[in-house]
């Protein structure tokens, strides 16, 4: 093969870059734009979905001209983007209904609690693996059609569809509204419409797909009043679903052959491709995602259950998840509502300056507690203070603080998967993200989980992990076999506590975590 690259967008929550890979799975180049946050309301949060396309075209010229390639280089690209975020728009013109509402937009928080009213919630648990919430694109789409004008009309007439951001640039870069109509000025495209269709791991977050069938399930459709038509294809992860146009921001003919939402992207990135691998990506907040294989493992214990990925026409590769809310985002107020430090790393040094928390465990329980509480009445905690503690207490409570929560999701993990905590020693926890510059909060996992973390040397593994199931579609890489060679450990820590620290440990932990329940009446 001539190409002798890889290119992935990574269509993110606060910008969308693209990087360039070549095939020892090393980054060549990069270019990445923000865009705007658009906060109408209280808990309302949406993008503009015309910026996020123009920024798109500008990353891709951009990461070329950094490079010095051109199209012709690209053996393929692939697509990772922010999960669930919603776009309708209308296929004759390319141009959006309203805004497109975001993962974190809370407007539809009474949709889905109207749903488990009425009993619905075992259902769409049972078939989408989900429960309800706002979170998920299902009731943000039908507030589209309850709420702006001429929406539900245009969709049963087949011209008003539905995308998260994958299918939006998909369909934008392999032709747009096409030749269907020529309306003049920034909408108009030339040649056939763009490709409608998204990948099995994003249609697994709408609350829309059934986890066995992996298609769109009728009575889940009827649930939110759906017109079926606007729904895109659902495709597997890796295979060639159209060509960039000639006329394109690439500037030539280049298979888009990979699509996966940002945290399955990781998980693949992270070459996680064995039953019992795990990953757990630390940024503001945390995501920790478990392969469990060609198994569809149910949750007693709060966790998602979603899509792993699937290849081409292989059987699918399934997940569970558990999210943290509240990681990275409670060093950031150390910073900056506390002041303590003025700047995240700092955190090491001073964290570094003190033997342990000196007592103090901090629960950063600001939005209450995500997986495996589930329990919206916590509220942040710090506890356990005596005249003695410094700042310096505070901030390793924080970085156990990050660990201990990254602990009760794999404990969770690790008894809903039914799995012996061998598999997981064996390969180690995966980490990449922001926190993971910090050494001694790594080292504070290690001896917190008992179990050594592994950082990778490529950090950025959602958008390599996009870039891989393009790559392997076009053959531009053999198989995982050879994606998991790629795979090259930077840094690895071992745990250095015995039992009896470890179990002292998390006593505390789940003290101060009993603490901080039930401070609010829960809504
Ligand atoms: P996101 O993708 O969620 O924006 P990133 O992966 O960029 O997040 O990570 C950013 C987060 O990492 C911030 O919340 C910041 O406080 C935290 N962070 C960055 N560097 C460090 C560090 N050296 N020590 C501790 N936390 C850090």
């Amino acid at each position: 093969m001539s190409q002798q690259y890889v290119g992935a967008i990574d269509q993110g929550t606060t910008s969308t870059r693209f990087m360039i890979f070549d095939h020892d799975g090393r980054e060549v180049a990069r270019h990445q734009i923000e865009h705007e946050q658009i906060l109408p309301a209280a808990g309302w949060v949406e993008h503009d979905p015309v910026e996020i396309w123009t920024n798109t075209q500008a990353v891709l010229q951009g990461g070329l001209e950094t490079a010095g390639l051109g199209a012709a280089d690209l053996a393929a690209i692939g697509i990772t983007n922010q999960r669930e975020t919603t776009v309708v728009w209308d296929r004759r013109t390319g141009r959006p209904y309203t805004n497109a509402i975001v993962w974190q937009d809370t407007r539809t928080d009474k949709i889905a609690a109207a749903l488990v009213e009425d009993g619905h919630g075992e259902t769409i648990r049972r078939k989408a693996g989900l429960p309800p919430a706002a979170y998920f694109s299902a009731g943000k789409i039908q507030w589209i059609l309850e709420n702006v004008d001429g929406v539900r009309e245009d969709a049963e007439a087949g011209h008003a569809i539905f995308g998260n951001t994958d299918t939006w640039l998909i369909w934008w870069l392999t032709g747009g509204p096409g030749a269907a109509t020529d309306t003049g000025g920034p909408w108009a495209a030339k040649g056939t419409e763009g490709l409608h269709v998204t990948d099995v791991t994003n249609a697994g977050r709408t609350m829309l797909m059934d986890l066995e069938s992996l298609a769109w399930d009728d009575e889940l459709i009827a649930l939110f009043d759906i017109p079926v038509q606007m729904l895109p294809e659902i495709r597997s992860s890796s295979e060639v679903y159209g060509h960039t146009l000639i006329d394109g921001p690439l500037g030539g003919e280049v298979p888009v052959a990979g699509d996966l939402g940002d945290q399955h992207a990781a998980l693949f990135g992270q070459a996680c491709f064995e039953p019992g691998t795990l990953k757990n990506t630390y940024g503001t907040g945390n995501f920790l995602v478990l392969n469990t294989g060609h198994e569809i493992v149910r949750s007693d214990n709060g966790l998602l259950t979603t899509m792993g990925y699937q290849l081409g026409g292989q059987p699918p590769v399934y997940a569970l998840e558990g999210s943290i809310a509240v990681t990275g985002s409670a060093i950031q107020w150390l910073r900056d509502q506390l002041g303590i430090i003025s700047d995240a790393a700092e955190t090491e040094e001073l964290a570094g300056s003190v033997e342990d928390s000196g007592g103090v465990s901090f629960v950063p329980a600001f939005s209450g507690l995500f997986a495996p509480h589930w329990r919206p009445d916590a509220r942040g905690a710090i506890v356990g203070l005596s005249r003695f503690n410094t700042k310096a207490h505070l901030a390793r409570a924080a970085l156990e603080a990050i660990c201990h929560q990254s602990r009760d999701v794999v404990a969770a993990m690790v008894e809903d998967a039914g799995l012996e905590l061998a598999a997981l020693e064996a390969a180690g926890l995966k980490v990449d993200g922001g926190v993971t510059a910090n050494a001694l909060c790594m080292q504070i996992q290690a001896d917190i989980l008992g179990v050594d973390v592994s950082k990778p040397v490529v950090a950025e593994t959602t958008c390599l992990g996009a870039a891989y199931a393009a790559g392997l579609a076009v053959g531009f890489w053999s198989g995982t076999d050879e994606l998991a060679a790629n795979w090259a450990e930077a840094d690895r820590w071992r745990p250095l506590w015995d039992d009896a620290q470890r179990e002292a440990a998390q006593a505390q932990w789940r003290k101060a975590v009993e603490r901080s329940l039930g401070w609010i009446e829960a809504s």
